[in-house]
């Protein structure tokens, strides 16, 4: 399954070049070509699917399988003190690419990248706990 359109496609298949870091069958990583921190990389499913939620779980065991070896060889290779992984469903998230992707990135200490990780608190209790029952009723559905 190929989205002639999508640039991971397009790496996927070969039509544009990447500094690829680990292929099997189903899963490709590659080095991000805008790194946050330097390291930075991207795990792929070679199928075409998109957002999160649409992505069969066997394809997702695979894939975070190999986000997992990656963050390890970021830490063993790199000597990363620690490694975010990050992935972006839709536009208003922060996603550019509509093909699921996995961002591997390693920390370093002193690497200058902090996430705007700005809390919203709630107003009091019940406010969570509303908005955690229909959370809660989507996964009984
Ligand atoms: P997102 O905003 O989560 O959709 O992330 C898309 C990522 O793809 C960005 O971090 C880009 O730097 C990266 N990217 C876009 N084009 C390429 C490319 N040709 N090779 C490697 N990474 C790319
Ligand atoms: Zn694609």
């Amino acid at each position: 399954m190929n989205d002639p359109d999508c640039i991971f496609c397009k790496i996927i298949s070969g039509r544009i070049p990447s500094t690829k870091l680990y292929e099997d069958a189903d899963v490709l990583a590659f080095m991000d070509i805008g790194p946050i921190v330097k390291g930075h990389a991207l795990v792929v499913p070679k199928a075409h699917y998109d957002p999160l939620s649409q992505t069969p779980d066997d394809v997702l065991a695979k894939v975070i399988a190999v986000v997992r070896r990656i963050a390890q060889a970021q830490q063993e290779g790199l000597g990363a003190d620690g490694v975010n992984i990050h992935q972006a469903n839709g536009a208003v998230a922060g996603q550019v690419v509509p093909h699921l992707h996995f961002h591997v990135v390693p920390r370093f200490k002193h690497d200058g990248h902090h996430w705007n990780w700005t809390p919203h608190p709630y107003a009091d209790l019940s406010e969570a706990a509303a908005l955690a029952d229909r959370i809660k009723a989507a996964l009984s559905r």
